[in-house]
């Protein structure tokens, strides 16, 4: 079955866009997912297909507006697919949550522009509104498209290798140990030996120790909800064998 994205947006151009290239654009290519981008100007008051007014209580910007958005949102035949608004005032995206979307038929996203939607939409279309990061954007579509990338990967079949899926950072809700490849040594700096050693238990070792200590330096966050999740209270266990120096 087809998973299905529906992009709601003013610039409905900018669809597939980066993700017709690469691992999404052969996937799309090859009909495991789609994406079907609709025009809110569609939807638009009058001659001139009006979408966004000025703010009461008065302010800088434009609001888009809760007849139209709705409009488009309740002509989309959303089939049991999340609605979904990214907005920095969202809660934090998490793979969890990318796992959970990407499990599901598809998504439908509305984007936004100006300084975003009318409240009152998004409370009655029960629309889950989550954040990319602590930036701001000049428009959802390029949130979405981050969305929609970190969905896309994980649909069957997409990914060469499963494995890689399931090794990577936050799917055990740490940060991933870093990676080497050949030359063995370039511009003076060698792989770590324990990489070249054949010891595959050691090197299982050697990389729960530079996850951890990512996470515990760079995630604190992250490192928190590890400790408490596996029953630790303090920094406990976990040595500084990687170079806390590399981990800027
Ligand atoms: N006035 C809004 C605020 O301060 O929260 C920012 C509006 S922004 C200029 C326009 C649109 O870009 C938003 O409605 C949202 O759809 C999108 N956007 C901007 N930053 C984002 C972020 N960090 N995560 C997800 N979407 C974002």
């Amino acid at each position: 079955m087809t998973w299905r994205a529906t992009a709601l947006t003013l610039f409905p151009d900018m669809f597939p866009g980066p993700l017709g290239q690469s691992l999404a654009g052969r996937a799309l290519e090859q009909g495991l997912w789609s994406v079907e981008a609709r025009n809110l100007r569609t939807y638009g008051i009058g001659r001139h297909r009006v979408v966004d007014d000025t703010p009461f209580g008065g302010g800088a910007g434009m609001v888009m507006r809760p007849d139209v958005v709705s409009a488009a949102i309740r002509d989309v035949g959303r089939e049991g697919r999340p609605l979904v608004y990214p907005t920095p005032r969202g809660r934090p995206l998490r793979q969890d949550d990318v796992r959970r979307y990407a499990g599901g038929p598809g998504l439908v996203l509305l984007c936004g522009r100006y300084e975003g939607v009318d409240e009152r939409v998004l409370e009655a279309e029960q629309v889950e509104q989550v954040s990319i990061g602590d930036y701001i954007l000049s428009g959802g579509e390029m949130a979405a498209l981050v969305l929609l990338d970190s969905c896309v990967r994980l649909i069957p079949g997409v990914m060469g290798s499963e494995a890689s899926g399931t090794e990577e950072s936050f799917s055990d809700g740490l940060l991933e140990y870093p990676h080497y490849t050949k030359p063995a040594s370039w511009e003076g700096r060698d792989v770590p030996d324990i990489l070249l050693s054949g010891h595959h238990a050691a090197i299982a070792g050697w990389r729960q120790t530079e996850s951890e200590t990512a996470t515990r330096m760079r995630r604190p966050d992250l490192w928190a909800a590890h400790l408490a999740r596996t029953g630790q209270d303090t920094g406990g266990p976990v040595s500084l064998a990687a170079d806390p120096e590399r981990l800027h």
